[in-house]
C-alpha cells in the first residue's frame, strides 16, 4: 500500500535548529485559576508535546485585559521554575484592539518587552508578527525583529496570517531566516495547501504551524454540507485506524509533505492525551484525497 505519511514526533524548526514536538499546544482558550492550568500544563508536556503557542491577545477580554493567558503562564512558571525550560515557548504581537495592527518599530518592540515581563521569563523561542500590518515597511519590521534577536529576546521569527508576497518582503530584509508561518490550516480550510503558502513553506524550509485544526470545534459540530461531508471522510478514516474523528484531522494534515504541526487548541486533558493518535493513522494517496476533496465540494480536475 502506498503510505504517505511517516510523521517524526520531533523535528527541527524550519532552520533555527530548535527541536519541537510534531504536535504543539495552544493557549487561546487558556484561562481559569493557576491550580487547574499547571496542571494541564504539566499533562501536555506528558504526552511529550514541548511545542507552547500564546499570544500576547489572547485572553484579551478576560478579567485583567490584554495579556490574560501570558499572565496566567507567568504566573504558573513563577510557581514552578522549572516548567520553563521544558518547553519551546512561542508567542505572537502585533495586534492592539481597537487598532487593528501595529508593526511599527516602537510597538513591536514595546509588545515582545511587555510579553517577556507578564511570562517573567528572558526570552521567548519563536516570535511571531500575529497579523501583516499594511503600513509599516517590511525593512523597518526586519529591523525590528533582527535586532530582537541579536538582543537575546527571541530565539527565531515567525509569521502568521502572511501572504506568500508579504513572506517574501519580509525574508529578503531579515539577517535570519523566518523559521515559522502559521496559517489556519485543517480540513475544513484547504486555503494553504492550494494558494502556494505551503509550497513556499517548503521551499524555504519554514516549519508549517495549522491554527484552528479542527476548524475552531466545527469537527463535532458540523453545519454546512461540505463540513458534513469532510467529518464523514474523516470517519472512514478514524475507524480504520480506530482512533478519533480529531486524531484523524491532525494526522490529515500532519501529512501534507510540508508535515504542518497541528496546534492543539483543546483545553480538554483527555483530548490532549488522544491527540498522540494520529501518529496511527496510515494515509494513502486515495484515503487523503478523499477528505481533500470533501472539503473542496468539488472533484478535483
Ligand atoms: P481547534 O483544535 O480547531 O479547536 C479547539 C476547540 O474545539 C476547543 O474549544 C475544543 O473544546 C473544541 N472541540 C470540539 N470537539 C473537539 C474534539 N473532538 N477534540 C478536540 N477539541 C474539540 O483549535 P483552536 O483552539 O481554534 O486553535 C488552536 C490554536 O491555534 C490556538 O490555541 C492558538 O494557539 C492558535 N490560533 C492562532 C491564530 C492566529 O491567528 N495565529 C488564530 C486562532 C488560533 P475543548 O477545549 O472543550 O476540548
Amino acid at each position: 500500500m502506498d503510505n504517505i505519511s511517516q510523521t517524526a514526533k520531533y523535528r527541527t524548526l524550519g532552520k533555527s535548529g530548535i527541536e519541537v514536538s510534531s504536535l504543539a499546544w495552544g493557549m487561546w482558550r487558556f484561562a481559569g485559576d493557576a491550580g487547574p492550568a499547571a496542571t494541564l500544563v504539566r499533562t501536555v508536556l506528558e504526552c511529550g508535546i514541548n511545542f507552547f503557542d500564546t499570544a500576547d491577545i489572547y485572553g484579551f477580554k478576560g478579567p485583567d485585559g490584554f495579556g490574560d493567558a501570558e499572565s496566567l503562564l507567568g504566573r504558573i512558571f513563577a510557581s514552578e521554575p522549572g516548567l520553563r525550560q521544558k518547553m519551546i515557548l512561542a508567542s505572537k504581537g502585533g495586534i492592539m484592539p481597537p487598532l487593528p495592527y501595529d508593526s511599527s518599530a516602537a510597538y513591536l518592540t514595546a509588545a515582545i518587552d511587555a510579553s517577556l515581563v507578564r511570562l517573567g521569563t528572558d526570552y521567548l523561542d519563536l516570535w511571531y508578527i500575529h497579523r501583516p500590518d499594511i503600513l509599516t515597511h517590511p525593512q523597518e519590521i526586519a529591523r525590528t525583529l533582527d535586532d530582537a534577536v541579536q538582543a537575546g529576546k527571541i530565539r527565531a521569527i515567525g509569521v502568521s496570517n502572511h501572504t506568500t508576497a508579504q513572506i517574501n518582503a519580509l525574508q529578503s530584509f531579515l539577517n535570519v531566516p523566518i523559521a515559522a508561518t502559521q496559517p489556519e490550516l485543517s480540513p475544513f480550510r484547504l486555503g494553504p495547501i492550494e494558494n502556494g503558502e505551503l509550497d513556499q513553506a517548503m521551499q524555504m524550509d519554514m516549519a508549517v504551524l495549522a491554527w484552528s485544526p479542527l476548524g475552531g470545534g466545527r469537527i463535532s459540530d458540523p453545519q454546512s454540507a461540505r463540513d458534513k461531508a469532510t467529518t464523514a471522510a474523516l470517519d472512514q478514516a478514524a475507524q480504520a485506524h480506530n482512533v478519533s474523528r480529531a486524531a484523524a484531522a491532525y494526522s490529515w494534515i500532519m501529512a501534507h509533505p510540508s508535515r504542518p504541526i497541528p496546534i492543539i487548541g483543546s483545553q480538554n486533558a483527555a483530548r490532549i492525551k488522544e491527540a498522540a493518535d494520529a501518529y496511527k493513522v496510515q494515509w494513502t494517496r486515495d484515503s487523503w484525497y478523499d477528505i481533500f476533496v470533501a472539503s473542496r465540494g468539488e472533484p478535483l480536475p
